[in-house]
């Protein structure tokens, strides 16, 4: 019989989808959890386990068959990201950036031999991507960027720096963005595909952080980088609705991987709540902490609800569904950072300690609010759509 914990996950899903979510998440468990902490620890990048994605399909689920990718309903990658990310921001965070950002940009916006030279790359899994965009003078206001493109001689010529860029130090194919006239703002700003490894002037820094030790994120600097004009993603200046479809989808797959960090601290405290003793009674029998796990379940069904519900706007064929991501991104968000927190608080002092996951969960789930729009983006744009101030 199910439980209304499993039922929550799966009620209104079909049988192929549940048949995936349950094959990813024994694949995660089995696979991917037990090196997690070991690879926090030792600073590792889990490049052996991104590999082991590729054959099992969950590697390209958006590349379509045409290029060698396992193509899948929007759905599906949406579960795939969310039980690869209920054990491991790494992991995941490679299928989100990799499928939404690149993938989707170039079917979109690339050219036949852009389509052929890296979709088929990518399914074949013989490189990840990264997404270039946030500088050292911010992410919120990309049409204010300082990464400069200039014409050159059958090419361009690029200049800037960018700052916490996911797995650049290991990355095959970099999708940048920059601009080719600031005074013009968003309307100067164009993208690009950059092979790091064929172009001279890019250099890949360390860049330091307090959570995701995994040697995930890196500062990329262009110093006079030469790209050649088949770099070119789109036309010149038309990079901000390159970047607003690839953000749509990424702000799907970001709510859906926050939706498996929120049921992982869910999944983390129940069993906990009901071994712990305290008084001479398990925890969980105390209001208080049923509270926790009450709110807890209700944050995440109804993030999830939104996330879903996403999924399949994007399924049916909704031309961009911007007002539903960033909706789907915030409550994702809140949910995951909040379940972080009470789940810490269910376990005490314990919580914090390195032999349990879930405080390494908090600052991964506040990480994640920052990446493809903050809160404070999203509360914002969902208002303006409401209010007419912003079209689709
Ligand atoms: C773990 C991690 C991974 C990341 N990976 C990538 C990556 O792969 N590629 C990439 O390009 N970037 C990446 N980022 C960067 C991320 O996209 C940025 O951090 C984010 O866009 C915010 O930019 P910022 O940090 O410069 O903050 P700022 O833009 O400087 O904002 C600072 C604060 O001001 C608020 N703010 C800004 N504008 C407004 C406004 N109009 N109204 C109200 N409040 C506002 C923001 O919400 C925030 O709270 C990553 C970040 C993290 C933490």
């Amino acid at each position: 019989m199910t439980s209304p914990l499993d039922r929550m996950m799966d009620f209104d899903l079909t049988e192929e989808q549940r048949l995936v979510r349950r094959s990813v998440r024994e694949f995660a468990e089995k696979e991917i959890l037990p090196h997690v902490e070991e690879h926090e620890r030792a600073s590792r990048y889990p490049t052996e386990l991104i590999r082991k994605l590729v054959p099992l399909g969950y590697f390209a689920p958006m590349v379509p068959e045409e290029y060698g990718g396992s193509f899948v309903d929007v759905m599906t990658y949406g579960l795939i990201c969310e039980e690869i990310a209920r054990v491991d921001w790494v992991v995941a965070s490679v299928i989100s950036v990799t499928n939404s950002l690149v993938v989707g940009s170039i079917l979109k916006y690339g050219t036949p031999a852009q389509k052929d030279r890296w979709l088929r790359a990518i399914a074949r899994g013989e490189l990840i991507t990264s997404a270039c965009l946030t500088e050292p003078g911010g992410g919120t206001d990309l049409g204010n960027m300082a990464t400069v493109a200039r014409r050159a001689d059958g090419g361009w010529r690029l200049t800037g720096s960018k700052v916490f860029i996911s797995h650049a130090a290991h990355a095959g194919l970099f999708f940048v963005v920059a601009s080719i006239d600031r005074e013009q703002k968003h309307k100067g700003v164009t993208a690009f595909l950059v092979d790091p490894k064929a172009t001279e002037g890019i250099t890949i820094g360390e860049f330091p952080m307090r959570t995701l030790q995994r040697d995930n994120l890196a500062e990329v600097h262009f110093q006079d980088a030469f790209v050649p004009d088949d770099a070119l993603l789109g036309a010149p200046g038309q990079g901000f609705p390159v970047l607003g479809s690839a953000l749509d989808m990424g702000r799907f797959s970001v709510a859906a991987r926050q939706i498996g960090q929120a049921q992982r601290c869910v999944d983390l405290a129940i069993p906990y709540a009901l071994e712990r003793e305290a008084f001479g009674q398990r925890i969980g029998e105390f209001q208080l902490i049923q509270q926790k796990i009450t709110d807890m379940i209700c944050r995440l069904q109804q993030a999830r609800h939104v996330v879903y519900q996403l999924g399949r706007m994007k399924d049916a064929g909704t031309p961009r569904c911007s007002m539903e991501a960033s909706m789907a991104k915030l409550l994702a968000s809140q949910a995951a950072v909040a379940n972080a927190l009470d789940g810490i608080q269910i376990f005490g002092g314990y919580g914090l300690s390195a032999e349990y996951e879930i405080g390494r969960i908090l600052l991964e789930a506040k990480a994640m609010e920052f990446g493809e729009g903050t809160s404070e983006l999203h509360t914002k744009l969902i208002a303006e759509y409401a209010l007419g101030a912003r079209k689709q």
